[in-house]
C-alpha cells in the first residue's frame, strides 16, 4: 500500500504543462489500514486526513501512515492554535526588540522585531512553536498585521527620543503566507503612515529557505514595497538554496548570516569559509550584510576582520522590552558596554 502512495507521489514529479507555464503540483497522502475500530467510511476518512496532516507538516509531497498516538498529536495542535487565536484576538502577544549593531563602533543601528507569547498556564510558547501554527492556520496574517503596526508605533516612539535613537531603523520578520495575501502592500505601508515613518526606514525579512514558498505573486508584492523604499533581506541565509549569483534577480536588499555558521565561525572549516563567502561577494554585489548569532567578543573581532559590517547576538544583547533597548539606545555608555 506504500508502494502505491509512493507511485502517486512520484506521478506528481513531473510538472504539468496546461499552456506555456510550467506548473509543479504536490501531493500530501494520508494512509489508514482498516481495523476493528473503523465501522464506517467516515471513521477511515478521518483518520486518513489526520495521517495527511501530518504528511503535511513533515514537508511536502510526501505520505504518512496512521498511527493511533498521532491523535493525540493533532488534539494537542488544534488546542494550541484556538490558545493562540485568543491570545491574538485578546492583543495579549507583545513585542522584544533585539539590537542590530555596526560592528565598526557598536552603535545601535537598528532593532528586530521578534513576537513573544506568555500563556497563563503554558509559560512562555517559542516563537519556534507559535510562528509555525500561525503560518498552518492561517493566523499569521492577524499576527502579522499586529505585528506590523505595533513594531512602527514602537519605533515612532524610540526615535522620537533624538540623538542616537533619531534614525534607529526596524526589521521586521515575514512568513510567505502573509505575501500571499494581496492587500500585504496596503498593510506595511498603512502602518507606516499611521506611525509617521517614512517606508524606507522598514526592513522586511524573509527566511531564504522559505523564498521557494513566496511565489511570483508575492515576489511581486516585495517588489511593489521595494519600489516605495523598504528593504527586503533573507533571513538565515546559507540554510537555503540561493546562489549569490542569482541574488541579482530577486528582490533582495540584505543578508543576515544564520546562527548556524556563525556561532561555529571559530573552529574554522566550513562555517568559516561560508561567513567569508557571504561577506566578500555581499559587499561587492551592494547587499547589507548582518551576521546573527554573534555571543562572544572573539566571534565578533573575526566578524571586523572579515569586514563584515553589522551583527546582532547575545554578545551586543538579547531581545528585550522596548523600554530597556530604549534605555540603550539612549544611554551611550550601556551602548559601548555591550559592544
Ligand atoms: P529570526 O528572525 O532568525 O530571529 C533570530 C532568533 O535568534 C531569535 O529567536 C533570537 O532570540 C535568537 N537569537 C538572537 N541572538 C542570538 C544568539 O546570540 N544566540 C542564539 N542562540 N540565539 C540568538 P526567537 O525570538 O526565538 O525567534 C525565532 C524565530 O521566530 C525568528 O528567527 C523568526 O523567524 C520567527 N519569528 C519571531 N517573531 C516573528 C514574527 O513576528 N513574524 C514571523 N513571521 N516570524 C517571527
Ligand atoms: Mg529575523
Ligand atoms: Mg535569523
Amino acid at each position: 500500500m506504500l508502494e502505491l502512495a509512493e507511485r502517486i507521489s512520484a506521478t506528481f514529479d513531473t510538472p504539468f504543462r496546461p499552456g506555456e507555464r510550467e506548473i509543479t503540483i504536490r501531493c500530501s497522502i494520508g494512509v489508514v489500514v482498516a481495523s476493528g475500530g473503523h465501522r464506517t467510511a467516515d471513521d477511515l476518512l478521518r483518520d486518513a486526513d489526520v495521517a495527511m496532516y501530518r504528511a503535511k507538516v513533515s514537508g511536502r509531497g510526501s505520505y504518512a501512515l496512521f498511527e493511533p498516538s498521532m491523535q493525540a498529536e493533532i488534539a494537542a495542535r488544534v488546542e494550541l492554535e484556538a490558545d493562540l487565536r485568543e491570545a491574538i484576538e485578546h492583543a495579549r502577544l507583545t513585542l522584544a526588540y533585539q539590537p542590530i549593531v555596526d560592528l565598526q563602533d557598536g552603535r545601535i543601528v537598528a532593532v528586530e522585531a521578534l513576537a513573544r507569547w506568555s500563556h497563563p498556564e503554558r509559560g512562555n510558547v517559542s516563537p519556534a512553536v507559535f510562528i509555525p501554527s500561525a503560518e498552518e492556520s492561517g493566523l499569521i496574517l492577524p499576527l502579522g498585521a499586529w505585528v506590523l503596526r505595533r513594531a512602527c508605533l514602537d519605533l515612532a516612539n524610540l526615535r522620537q527620543s533624538g540623538g542616537a535613537a533619531s534614525d534607529l531603523r526596524l526589521s521586521v520578520n515575514m512568513s510567505p503566507r502573509q505575501l500571499g495575501d494581496r492587500s500585504i502592500v496596503d498593510k506595511v505601508l498603512g502602518a507606516l503612515r499611521e506611525a509617521g515613518l517614512a517606508p524606507d526606514v522598514l526592513d522586511i525579512e524573509i527566511t531564504e529557505s522559505l523564498v521557494l514558498d513566496v511565489g511570483e505573486e508575492g515576489l511581486g508584492y516585495l517588489r511593489m514595497l521595494r519600489a516605495a523604499g523598504c528593504k527586503v533581506s533573507f533571513d538565515d541565509f546559507g540554510t537555503g538554496f540561493s546562489s549569490l549569483g542569482n541574488l541579482r534577480s530577486l528582490p533582495i536588499d540584505g543578508l543576515k548570516i544564520d546562527i548556524s555558521f556563525v556561532a561555529a565561525m571559530l573552529g574554522g572549516g566550513v562555517d568559516a569559509a561560508v561567513v567569508e563567502a557571504v561577506v566578500r561577494p555581499g559587499a561587492a554585489l551592494g547587499v547589507t550584510v548582518v551576521a546573527e548569532g554573534v555571543e562572544d567578543a572573539a566571534t565578533a573581532e573575526r566578524l571586523v576582520e572579515l569586514g563584515c559590517p553589522y551583527a546582532q547576538g547575545y554578545y551586543f544583547g538579547g531581545p528585550e522590552p522596548v523600554a530597556a533597548i530604549a534605555a540603550r539606545i539612549t544611554d551611550p555608555g550601556k551602548a559601548v558596554a555591550a559592544a
